[in-house]
């Protein structure tokens, strides 16, 4: 029979155990921001596939796109025979990146290759070597993804040696005591101690970490890093994977800045959960890269640039960008209220629609509640709620509903989650 617990078994005689797995679910259907397990139980989702489905799932636009370009063709390799909609997606999104300079963008397919790539065009139009990325932050799986990445366990943990020249800074986090001006002091460190700014060839932020624990880069920090790498002749490298597409109430999160990276690298919710990433920067490091550097089998694939291309359709027609704001808004005023209620819950934060809380023992910052957060994720299941948790310690939890969730699903996901607190804690 196709019950949960008989597909979980085929599961682990076929699968490897690193393969995670966060629920003891298998999705048969899902629409919205609703999904039906085998067993016929409906949950809500504010796990977004790990914020890849902005757009929610199955949106009639999207899947409409993608079977008219599955009727005309679905293969050809880009660098073999190109087709319109990568250029039509490359043009569009190169208008909605912030920076008063000329920009070019491709495609790949993960996050982590947009990032790879991104690395690799900052090398090879600098003629450096160094990259410096932050403590918490997740940059991928990829041998580069994982040097980037700054947490150990579990994604680094057996799998060195790790590509050479990376180097991580502090991240500020206002709630654990790391100060805008600390993080800067340590990459001072890291010029001092480790490799001399000339010898750097990009800074690679994530606007808000994602799996890190949705900690917000305050927007001076960003700026403060916009002026060090003019400095230096440093490639700023926005990390847009998680924030990108209009999570966190703008199209990308850089737009609050106030100044503009040199690239951007998205994935994820840009095509509603087709996989494709892309990397988007300045026209004269992108053209530094001399032909066949760059590309993929894959890369690019037109099924997914035609979903892209729906998606930017589906954030104009339902002004979704106003609907980040607004849900934000919302899941805000729920777990402030909540936090009000339950001592655990010590800080609510976020930027946009990219909203989470930290628990804590007893509400001791230095007790992270990561068996209390595991648990609420269980209970919430249980009662019907999709729930993801992040952080360096695990006691985190991130809400990525979809941006077409209404209101009462928003209300009835914030109740579950609250029942569920509750069960944990008892
Ligand atoms: N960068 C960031 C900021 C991410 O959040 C992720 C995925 N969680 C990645 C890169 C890697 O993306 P992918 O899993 O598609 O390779």
């Amino acid at each position: 029979t196709r019950t949960n617990a008989a597909l979980m078994a085929r599961r682990r005689a076929a699968l490897p155990a690193g393969l995670g797995q966060t629920h003891e679910v298998f999705a048969e259907r899902a629409e919205g921001a609703e999904v039906w397990d085998v067993e016929g139980r409906r949950y809500i989702d504010f796990a977004g596939g790990i914020a890849v489905l902005n757009t929610g799932h199955r949106h009639p636009k999207i899947v409409e796109a993608v079977k008219a370009q599955l009727d005309k063709l679905h293969h050809t390799c880009f660098q073999v025979l190109a087709y319109e909609p990568y250029v039509e997606l490359a043009e569009r999104l190169i208008a909605k990146t912030p920076g008063d300079f000329a920009k070019k963008a491709f495609f790949l397919s993960t996050g982590a290759e947009a990032v790879e790539n991104a690395v690799k065009i900052a090398r090879a139009a600098t003629g450096r070597q160094g990259v410096i990325a932050f403590g918490g932050g997740f940059h991928g799986r990829t041998l580069l993804g994982m040097a980037l990445t700054g947490k150990v366990a579990p994604y680094k943990a057996g799998f060195g040696p790790f590509p050479a020249e990376v180097y991580h800074a502090e991240y500020p986090n206002a709630l654990h005591g790391v100060t805008v001006e600390d993080a800067l002091r340590s990459l001072q460190r890291l010029f001092k101690y480790d490799i001399e700014p000339q010898r750097v060839a990009a800074i690679i932020l994530e606007p808000v970490q994602g799996e890190g624990g949705f900690y917000v880069a305050p927007f001076e920090f960003a700026r403060a890093l916009r002026r060090l790498c003019d400095e230096h002749g440093i490639v700023f490298i926005a990390d847009e994977v998680q924030t990108g597409a209009g999570r966190t109430g703008t199209w990308l999160a850089c737009e609050q800045w106030g100044v503009a990276p040199d690239m951007v690298t998205m994935a994820k919710s840009m095509a509603g959960g087709f996989p494709i990433s892309a990397v988007i920067g300045r026209a004269e490091l992108m053209d530094k890269v001399p032909p066949g550097g760059l590309g993929g089998t894959y890369a690019g694939h037109p099924l997914a640039c035609a979903a892209a291309l729906a998606v930017l359709d589906v954030f104009e027609e339902e002004r979704l960008l106003e609907r980040s704001r607004a849900i934000g808004e919302r899941l805000r005023a729920g777990l402030t209220a909540m936090m009000a209620r339950h001592a655990e819950i010590r800080d609510v934060r976020g930027l946009g629609a990219m909203v989470a809380v930290e628990l804590f023992e007893g509400g001791d910052l230095s007790r992270p509640a990561a068996e209390l957060t595991r648990r609420l994720c269980a209970e919430a299941l249980q009662r019907g709620l999709v729930l993801l948790s992040c952080g360096l310690h695990g006691n985190v939890i991130r809400i990525l509903v979809p941006l077409t969730a209404s209101d009462a699903l928003l209300d009835e996901g914030l109740a579950i989650m609250e029942a569920a607190l509750a069960a944990a804690k008892s």
